[in-house]
């Protein structure tokens, strides 16, 4: 089983550390910080990503990498051509 990433808004930049969210605790972040949670504002949440915890979140395969499927063109068949009835002249 997976274990759950939580984000925290700490210092302009949200960071992930593993676990569940709480606040009021001390963790580490993915990218090494020691920080100790908080109930984000809802401003908070609107500060970018820190790259490193984005990275790793990515890396842990704990968040679907963007990843886009590669559009396959297929030749639509084509219904046969009918004869048109010869008319003649
Ligand atoms: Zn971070």
């Amino acid at each position: 089983m997976e274990e759950p990433l939580a984000w925290q808004p700490y210092r302009d930049q949200r960071h992930a550390y593993p676990g569940r969210a709480m606040p009021g605790r001390n963790v580490r972040t993915l990218c090494g910080m020691h920080i100790e949670t908080y109930l984000a504002g809802p401003g908070d949440w609107l500060w970018p990503d820190c790259h490193q915890c984005w990275q790793a979140a990515i890396g842990a395969d704990r968040l679907p990498a963007p990843r886009r499927e590669a559009v396959t063109h297929r030749p639509v068949p084509r219904p046969p051509v009918e004869s048109v009835g010869g008319r003649s002249e």
